[in-house]
């Protein structure tokens, strides 16, 4: 990735790339930081950096500053327990960390050597760069980042991310220097998620400035794409629900495109979005930690068509992630391997040169073709479109017959009254697996289980009718959205254990 820095710091090396208009960092400014931070890297012998830290301009000068030292950045967690943060940092004996001070405890006892992110862009930004230490080293094949997944579905991995695959991505998503003069993006996601490393990168290779959110709220969102003129913006589906919801002035004139990813978008909140900003460009991102973020699209075009169309083929677009992005290709795959064909469910496999499949001490997970399974269940259509219906290690397994929560969910989500709902399977003695629906109700809304099950069965069928519906004022979800089913599985069983 250093040479998109060099050919960014060449090309147009006086436009501010990070931060504010104002007192934003250029290219050029952002590539001397980079060899600066990489001469500091060198020096203390480090092998690895790692930033455990809340977003801000500190995160992309490690990650270049990482790159041209010829070390991973590893982006780790903040809200990580503190076993979690011991075992993951016990991974990186030798790297050097950048972190808040509330981790200083945890730090000293992994016994790594750390700075601030801010005391370390002083440093850098004091220190005297020499003509030597300016030559970018380029090892394509060298670990670009370790990025750890929320672990949601297993225990976190930490995922190898090789500057190829990387470089593959931006390459074959964004045009060199397409960025006009006032273009802002603004990214909410945390540092440590792809999509916040995707970003960076994909934003300064257009030539376009990038501002973080320290911490995502919906009036902080709104008031920085007004104040900062932002004209495309990154969020996970919670915090578009949650933006949407908000009382504050929505009025977002500079906006152009809004991307959004990471974990199902509810038809609903998508809908309203459109209705709210028609000029806006959404587009939605499917993709995963292992293959260098977005894999699949669905650009504005389909947005708006769905919502215009009469035709129900094209209405149902809005419920699919849209076509391949360039290089990757998507194949479904049923338990035997077997290629299957449109409209029919199986395991959603991707490869391309942008998918890494690699754990860190493990290697790289792919089958005979260089395809990795993704573990998400889903379907293409007669034209290519990809349609996610949940990840294959939610299915519950009810009598013989296999049922996807994302299903149900999506019919208890349509219910006007309701605003999040997990849909679980619990162990059961006659059905093996028994379904129970966990339903966070609208403020001041109120609807009986009887009703909820009712809405369920009419739409889909009886044994896809949740037994249970269980009335709770949140659900257990990641700060990226995702929805810790077995957090959900965990709180029901000890409720009732209570009782
Ligand atoms: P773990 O794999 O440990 O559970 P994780 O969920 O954080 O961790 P990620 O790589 O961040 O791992 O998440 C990728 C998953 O997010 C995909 O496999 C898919 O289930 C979901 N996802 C990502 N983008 C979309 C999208 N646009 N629509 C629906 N689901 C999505």
């Amino acid at each position: 990735i250093s040479m998109l820095l060099d050919m960014a710091s060449d090309g147009f090396g006086d436009r501010v790339v990070i931060g504010t208009r104002e007192s934003g960092i250029t290219a050029r400014r952002l590539k001397e930081l980079a060899v600066a931070g990489a001469e500091a890297v060198r020096d203390a012998g480090a092998d690895a950096v790692v930033y455990l830290a809340v977003n801000g301009p500190a995160f992309p000068v490690a990650m270049f500053a990482a790159a041209r030292a010829g070390v991973p950045l590893v982006p780790v967690n903040y809200r990580l327990g503190r076993e979690q943060l011991d075992a993951l940092l016990a991974h990186h004996p030798r790297a050097l960390a950048l972190a808040d001070p509330g981790q200083a405890e945890v730090l000293e006892h992994a016994g790594l050597e750390s700075t601030t992110p801010g005391r370390w862009l002083d440093t850098l930004s004091n220190s005297v760069v020499t003509e030597a230490s300016a030559d970018t080293v380029l090892d394509d094949e060298g670990a670009a980042v370790v990025i750890y997944t929320s672990g949601t579905t297993s225990a976190p991995k930490g995922v190898l991310l090789r500057h190829e695959n990387l470089t593959s991505y931006v390459l074959g998503s964004v045009e060199f220097a397409a960025a006009g003069e006032e273009d802002a993006a603004l990214v909410s996601v945390p540092p440590y998620h792809i999509a916040a490393v995707a970003n960076v990168i994909t934003n300064l290779y257009a030539g376009r400035r990038t501002m973080v959110l320290e911490q995502f709220t919906p009036e902080q969102w709104l008031d920085t794409v007004r104040d900062q003129g932002v004209t495309n913006a990154l969020v996970v589906p919670t915090m578009l629900a949650r933006i949407i919801d908000s009382p504050a002035d929505k009025s977002t004139p500079t906006l152009r495109a809004l991307a959004y990813g990471g974990a199902p978008m509810p038809g609903r909140v998508v809908e309203r979005a459109l209705h709210l900003w028609p000029e806006v460009g959404f587009v939605n991102a499917y993709g995963l930690t292992e293959t260098s973020s977005t894999v699949a699209v669905l650009g504005p075009d389909e947005h708006r068509a769905a919502i215009a169309s009469d035709d129900a083929r094209v209405r149902a677009r809005l419920g699919s992630v849209g076509i391949p992005v360039p290089g990757v290709q998507i194949e479904i795959r049923d338990e035997n391997d077997s290629v299957l064909g449109p409209g029919e469910v199986g395991r959603i496999c991707v490869a391309g040169p942008q998918v890494s499949a690699e754990y860190a001490g493990v290697g790289r997970v792919v089958d005979d073709h260089g395809f990795f399974d993704t573990r998400d269940k889903g379907f293409l259509d007669e034209e290519g479109y990809l349609f996610v219906g949940g990840r294959v290690d939610d299915t519950i397994i009810r009598g013989a017959e296999n049922i996807a929560p994302a299903e149900i969910e999506d019919v208890i989500l349509r219910h006007p009254a309701v605003s999040d709902v997990a849909v679980v399977g619990l162990p059961d003695e006659e059905w093996g697996q028994r379904i129970e629906a966990a339903v966070v109700l609208r403020p001041g809304e109120r609807v009986e289980a009887e009703e909820l099950r009712s809405f369920v069965r009419s739409a889909l069928r009886s044994s896809k009718t949740p037994e249970r519906i269980l009335y709770w004022d949140d659900l257990p979800r990641t700060e990226t959205g995702k929805l810790v089913r077995r957090h959900v599985v965990d709180r029901i069983i000890e409720d009732a254990a209570a009782v």
